[in-house]
Formats: C-alpha cells, sequence, structure tokens
C-alpha cells in the first residue's frame, strides 16, 4: 500500500511537470509568434529587384568565371577548411573542348573558358567551405544563399549545399527568396577517364580505332571486323610510379552485361589470346598491370573489345585513373559509376535571401 501511494504521488508528480512543460513551451510559442508578428515584413519591390540582380549577376560570375586565383580548388588547406580571404570560387572550367562525353584540354587557346560548363571538383571544394568561400567571400556577408545542381540523369544525384531554404520555418517568406536556374554541363569525374570506349556509337562501322597489335604479329589473330561484330583496341603506357598514385578500372554502364562483348587486356610482352565476357560493371586492373611492371619502370598495354554489331548501344565503358587517395571516397559514395565518368547536363540552381 505505501508503494502504491508512492507511485501515486510519483504519477502526479509527473503531470505535474507535464503540465508546466506544456504551459511553458505554450508561452514560448505566444511570445515567438508575436514577435514573428512584429518582425515580418514583405521585401519591398526595389528590395527584391536588387536581390534579383545580385543573383542573376552573381550566377553568370559563377558560371563564367573558373574563379581566383587560378587553380584556388587545388589549395590543399581546403580541405582542412581552411580558406583563404583572396579565394574568390568561380565554376567555369578553362582551355577544355567538349566531345565524346569529355572535355579535351585545348592548348592554343590559352584564354579560351568553356561557356556553361561547371567543374565538380570546384563544385566540392565550394560545398565543403560554403560559408567561408561563397557567404563571406563572395557575398562579403550580405545575403544568405544556396546552391545545388540537379542532374538530368537521375543515375546521378543532386548535391545541395548552403542555406536550407526548404526546411526553414522562421520568418523567410518564399516571395522574399530569389532563384536563378540554368542548365549547364558538369563534368564530374570525366577528367580521370583515360579512354571512352563508346566511340563505336558515334563512329559505327566506319571506326577506324587504327594499329591493333593483334593485326601485325602473326602468330595472334587478326583483330578485322567481321560481318557481326567489331574489333576497338587501343593501346596505353603505365609507369609503375603512376601505380603508386592512381587505381586504374574499366568501368562500364549496366548495359554491358546485355551487350555480348568480350574483352582482352595484356601487355605487349605478354601478349594473349583468351577473350572474356566483359559483364562486370568494375573491374580494377591495377593487379594486373602490377605484374608487368615488378621489373620495369613502364609498359605498354592493349586492351581490345570485340562488340556485336547489334548491341552497340548497350556498350558503354571507360578506362580511367583515380587518384589512390579518392577511390574510398567514391566507394563509399556510390560514385565508381559509369555515369560519374561522362560529362552530364545538370540544373544549376542558386537561391538568394536577405539575411
Ligand atoms: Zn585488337
Amino acid at each position: 500500500m505505501e508503494d502504491l501511494i508512492k507511485d501515486q504521488y510519483g504519477l502526479l508528480y509527473s503531470s505535474e511537470l507535464l503540465l508546466s512543460i506544456i504551459l511553458l513551451v505554450f508561452i514560448i510559442g505566444v511570445v515567438a509568434n508575436l514577435s514573428d508578428g512584429l518582425n515580418e515584413k514583405m521585401l519591398s519591390e526595389e528590395e527584391l529587384s536588387s536581390l534579383e540582380n545580385i543573383a542573376i549577376q552573381s550566377s553568370d560570375y559563377l558560371l563564367s568565371n573558373p574563379g581566383n586565383p587560378e587553380n584556388w580548388e587545388e589549395d590543399e588547406r581546403l580541405n582542412n577548411g581552411i580558406v583563404s580571404k583572396k579565394i574568390i570560387p568561380g565554376l567555369a572550367i578553362k582551355n577544355k573542348n567538349f566531345e565524346n562525353g569529355e572535355f579535351y584540354s585545348e592548348s592554343s587557346s590559352d584564354e579560351m573558358i568553356m561557356s556553361n560548363a561547371i567543374s565538380y571538383n570546384k563544385l566540392i571544394k565550394i560545398k565543403n567551405n560554403y560559408d567561408s568561400l561563397v557567404n563571406e567571400n563572395l557575398f562579403n556577408g550580405s545575403v544568405k544563399s544556396s546552391m545545388a545542381i540537379y542532374p538530368l540523369n537521375s543515375e546521378i544525384r543532386p548535391i545541395k549545399m548552403g542555406t536550407d531554404f526548404d526546411y526553414e520555418d522562421d520568418n523567410v517568406n518564399d516571395n522574399d527568396i530569389v532563384t536563378v536556374n540554368r542548365t549547364v554541363k558538369c563534368d564530374f569525374y570525366s577528367r580521370f577517364a583515360v579512354y571512352n570506349f563508346n566511340d563505336l556509337e558515334l563512329f559505327g562501322e566506319n571506326y577506324d580505332d587504327g594499329l591493333c597489335n593483334h593485326d601485325s604479329n602473326p602468330n595472334l589473330t587478326n583483330h578485322e571486323n567481321d560481318e557481326r561484330s567489331l574489333w576497338l583496341c587501343k593501346n596505353f603506357r603505365v609507369y609503375k610510379e603512376s601505380l603508386e598514385e592512381y587505381e586504374y578500372y574499366l568501368i562500364s554502364d549496366e548495359s554491358v552485361k546485355n551487350s555480348g562483348t568480350y574483352w582482352i587486356l595484356e601487355s605487349l610482352n605478354r601478349t594473349h589470346e583468351n577473350k572474356e565476357m566483359l559483364n562486370q560493371e568494375v573491374i580494377e586492373l591495377n593487379p594486373f598491370l602490377l605484374e608487368d611492371l615488378e621489373n620495369s619502370s613502364d609498359e605498354i598495354y592493349s586492351i581490345h573489345f570485340n562488340v556485336p554489331k547489334n548491341r552497340i548501344s548497350d556498350f558503354k565503358t571507360v578506362l580511367v585513373a583515380i587518384p589512390n587517395n579518392m577511390t574510398d571516397v567514391l566507394i563509399s559514395n556510390d560514385e565508381l559509376n559509369y555515369d560519374y565518368f561522362r560529362v552530364q547536363d545538370v540544373n544549376f540552381i542558386l537561391k538568394i535571401g536577405y539575411k
């Protein structure tokens, strides 16, 4: 009985506490609403149009300037959140031409800047240092902002950074935020591509892949196209040192499993005829490459694909070399995926509001 009384008191006590908490929350709510009502103000037309100007001008700036100083995104300190006041970020890609899903260096025109093409690397550096790079260095602390890219290809995740305007429930009115939306190209990880092997798609039967060591060696079967299939053969050199810094992968679109493609990887000192079905999306090449590089500083390798003519559109493969320190991140983000090694169209969205 004594226990029961104690329990009753305990119950009473806790319900009293609950009641007072509810009351407190209620009072805070009323006060907050009151002050909200006092502070709330719609932006004047003038304020809104100057906000629009900032949004449009800063979008133009970000999309058409590579940023300052040159190669600002390579500043190692950015990886530790240390941001120099001198950096004004830009997203544009410099000195490149676009062809077959990749940007190519164009050395003859040093000043050329790709219009409407953004660097994924720069975008990630901005995401990781948004407040300092954008809110402070770019906007001088005068506004709050967010940036996002929405890839048109649904296999690639959107990336959002900055103020989450959708989540903010304080006195920000939707009408007081200005949004700029531009469709641009983003390079993602295409800069790590050594070769893109979907060329067949573009050139079809007329595709001339140049020399194949199997055509000139009488001991090896000729890789000439026949009625039913095409050969695509490329040579590439690998230095022993680069294996310490890079992971080589052959990365294919999922559709390659249906394409009936065979492949051969060999070094010119270790040629062979054993073609294998290409039915894995990700193939690690370093173990194979290392076998030839144990006693040599560099080696020329040769990769051959045999693709059925009626399955050419399912053959999408890229040979990539990814810096060692990035492979774990790519794997854990599920980005070791064909689509991430191609240039992709994205919607770039910048939102700005007064603080
Ligand atoms: Zn060949």
